[in-house]
């Protein structure tokens, strides 16, 4: 068990900072396991939940929990953008820069371009690959396994974290330069965790996806000794083609009390556009087919056309 400096980088003025991982588990070989999140510093709950993880890790290492022990050595790199996690950025803050559009990176490069090369030298050989994301600041994501074009065994190993929901992605033509992309070129599995809202922790789905994070490495023998319940959820896959959602048709506040993973019928009520200066009610949100609730905005305040709900369909 150890953590150490990823990558080192000098800073224009006073302290060089570093990107630091967690190594936990015995010393031989690659990683079986590697996590990655804050590729986008303002997706917190991904940075909270390997925070966490790597603490309850290392506390099984030092033998706090007598009847579990790592089979194999678990890479947790909580916060790649370490300093747009600093500032609350989702990009790095010294040029603007999306970190997961450097991939795969380049030794030589630039600041972001170095920083994708290591992050994909020290992950890509690893069995299982899982990068956590959360959605943007305006919009709420069910705590959902995101595969693209997946191969039989990972359509499978997805149901092991146990999530409500899988949700079947093609790879992208155009953003070819994601962590995710990348891994593909090499052989194991790769998964991609999608978690709520940026900007802040929404601690049920966080907690979710720790005992879910948990049991998946219960379930691949990396972490021996877990109780694991015969799949806690029945999990259901969706593909872009089961995904039904609704804009808004005007601006104004929108409002809603629905928590997100709760099954809706059709014609049920979600929601209201209200507004925003005399309170009136402009639009009353319906349930355009029956599915599972799982996205919702929470920024209020909107334009015309933007996206409210996403409900998915069986
Ligand atoms: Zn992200």
């Amino acid at each position: 068990m150890s953590s150490r400096d990823l990558v080192l980088m000098t800073a224009p003025l006073r302290e060089d900072f570093t990107i630091p991982c967690h190594e936990i588990g015995p010393a031989a070989g690659n990683p079986a396991v590697s996590f990655v999140s804050g590729l986008h510093g303002d997706e917190i709950n991904g940075i909270y939940i390997l925070a966490r993880l790597a603490d309850f890790l290392t506390a099984v290492e030092e033998g706090a929990y007598p009847k579990l022990r790592l089979a194999q050595r678990v890479l947790i790199i909580p916060a790649v953008n370490v300093l747009g996690a600093n500032t609350l950025r989702r990009a790095w803050p010294f040029d603007q820069s999306d970190q997961n559009r450097m991939f795969p990176g380049n030794q030589m490069g630039e600041t972001t371009q170095r920083i994708a090369y290591t992050v994909l030298e020290a992950t890509k050989k690893s069995a299982y690959r899982v990068d956590l994301h959360g959605s943007n600041l305006y919009f709420e994501e069910l705590p959902q396994v995101r595969l693209y074009d997946p191969t039989p065994e990972e359509r499978e190993t997805a149901r092991l974290f146990g999530l409500p929901a899988i949700m079947e992605r093609s790879v992208s033509p155009v953003f070819t330069t994601t962590l995710m992309y990348s891994w593909k070129y090499w052989p194991g599995q790769s998964f991609l965790l999608q978690v709520g809202q940026a900007g802040s922790i929404q601690l049920p789905h966080c907690q979710q996806v720790f005992r879910g994070l948990v049991a998946f490495l219960g379930r691949i023998g990396v972490l021996e000794g877990v109780e694991v319940a015969e799949a806690d959820q029945e999990a259901l896959y969706f593909t872009r083609e089961c995904s039904v959602r609704i804009y808004a048709d005007r601006a104004g506040m929108f409002v809603s009390d629905k928590t997100l993973g709760g099954w809706v019928s059709k014609g049920q009520e979600l929601g209201y556009i209200y507004d925003s200066f005399n309170g009136a009610v402009r639009t009353r949100v319906t349930a355009p087919a029956a599915g599972l609730l799982t996205g919702i905005r929470r920024q209020p305040m909107l334009f015309e056309g933007d996206l409210l709900v996403r409900i998915c369909t069986r």
